[in-house]
Order: C-alpha cells, then structure tokens, then sequence
C-alpha cells in the first residue's frame, strides 16, 4: 500500500539559490513523522513544498496516491493537508470564533470538538486573535488546520516560543491527535518530545534527507552528527 504522503527526492531553489538537493520522506496513514534537523537545514522548505506555498524542480510530492505538484495550495489544503505554520499566522483582527469557523471544512472537526480538545479557545472565542497568549494561537492555530478536517496535519515549529508548561499542553493534545488515528508530520526542537511522539524520524542536513529511522535507532552519535546535540 502506497503512503498518504509520499515525498520523492524534491529539489527546492530561492532564486539562484538551491535549498533542498533531494529530501524523500513518506508518511503512512495514522504515522506520526518527526522532521528534525539543525537550522537552515531545509524543514521549513521541506513542509512549504508539500503545502505547495514552494515549487519544487526537481522530484515528485504525492498526497493520497495523486501527483500534487502542480496543485494550488488552497487545493491541497482541500484535498487534506492540514498546516500548522511557523509563527502560528492567525488573523489577528478576528475573533478566535472567526478564525475557526472561517476554515471550516465539512467533517468530523467542528466548532464543539475543537473546543473539546482546547477548553481555552472556547473560554476566549470571542476575543481577538491577536490577543491571544502565545500558548493559545498555537491552539487556535491547530484548531484552525482540524477545522479543515486534515488527512494529514502538518505542524512546523510545534512548540517554538512557549513556555514549558504550555509545551507539554500543546504535546499532550498533539498525542491526543495521534492516538484518533491522524496522520502527523511534526517539527519541533525537542528532541526528547520527538523522541517520545514520532513512530518515525526524517533527518535533513543540507537540504537532503541523510538519516530515516524509529526513534529507538535515533543514537547519540547520529544526534550528535545532524542535530548538534
Ligand atoms: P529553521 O529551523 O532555522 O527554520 P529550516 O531547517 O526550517 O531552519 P529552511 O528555513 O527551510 O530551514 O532553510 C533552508 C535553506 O534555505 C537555508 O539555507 C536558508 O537560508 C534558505 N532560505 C530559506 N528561506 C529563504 C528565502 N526566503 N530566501 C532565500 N533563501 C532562503
């Protein structure tokens, strides 16, 4: 059987500038798959090419057995992929109803399960977005992807920037998103939480996929090597 997601040695250029030399990665369906690798070293071009924010040059990206490389990204998003950007991107003027409902997709995820798995954003769903915690956009930010109702959630920087008791919330509901059976490719900078997570882990260095295992095979000397720890 064929992966949900099946990205095939994709080359990804800025300008003159070539980013990503080869990056292949599969994710199956209900896989959680870590994307890890020291700065610069192409995740975020990686996860921009699957959303088609990037075009690649070289490669394929298959989404649920389809070529998707010359879709839309507003397509894609239709098709399944669901994005948790980097920096969270809400619409700060709406409310944090707004911003829910204004991703709406017909499905399982409504207003009510997403304000089952994040109590906060039903708590404050009439504030701005902008006024938000840190904590809480990151909630709305993924509330916003499950409203879409994803095949796929694609989440980049998972937890960047918030405090250590907001990380393990924000963890805890992304393992809840995982034990439903989602299928999950996730960024973040813990190791340890990655670790503990993913069914499976993609090391990028350089714009290329350089090492793909089961967290237990993730040793030392390979973190030490790629991730600089
Ligand atoms: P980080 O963890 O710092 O976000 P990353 O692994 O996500 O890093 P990318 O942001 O994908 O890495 O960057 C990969 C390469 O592409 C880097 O060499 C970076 O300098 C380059 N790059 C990223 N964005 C641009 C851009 N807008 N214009 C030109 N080069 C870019």
């Amino acid at each position: 059987m064929s992966a949900l997601l099946d990205v095939e040695a994709i080359e990804v250029s800025y300008g003159a500038a070539q980013a990503l030399f080869g990056v292949s990665l599969a994710v199956g369906e209900g896989e959680a798959v870590a994307l890890m690798g020291r700065n610069g070293m192409g995740k975020t071009t990686t996860i921009r090419t699957i959303c088609r924010l990037m075009r690649h040059h070289g490669g394929h990206v298959r989404f649920a057995g389809q070529d998707i490389g010359a879709q839309a990204p507003f397509r894609v998003a239709r098709m399944g992929i669901g994005l948790v950007p980097e920096g969270r991107r809400c619409f700060g003027p709406l409310t944090v109803r707004e911003n829910l409902v204004a991703a709406a997709r017909p499905g399982e995820w409504t207003l009510d399960r997403v304000h089952k798995l994040f109590p906060r954003l039903h708590e404050r769903h009439g504030q701005a977005a902008a006024t938000l915690s840190g904590g809480e956009q990151q909630m709305l930010a993924i509330g916003r992807a499950l409203m879409t109702n994803p095949r796929l959630l694609v989440l980049d920087e998972a937890t960047e920037g918030l405090a250590p008791v907001v990380r393990q919330e924000i963890w805890a509901a992304i393992s809840a998103l995982k034990a439903t059976g989602l299928s999950i490719l996730v960024v973040d900078k813990s190791l340890k939480e990655l670790k503990g997570f993913a069914d499976r882990c993609v090391v990028l260095e350089k714009g290329e996929s350089v090492w793909q295992g089961a967290p237990g095979d993730l040793t030392d000397e390979i973190a030490t090597r790629y991730l600089g720890v």
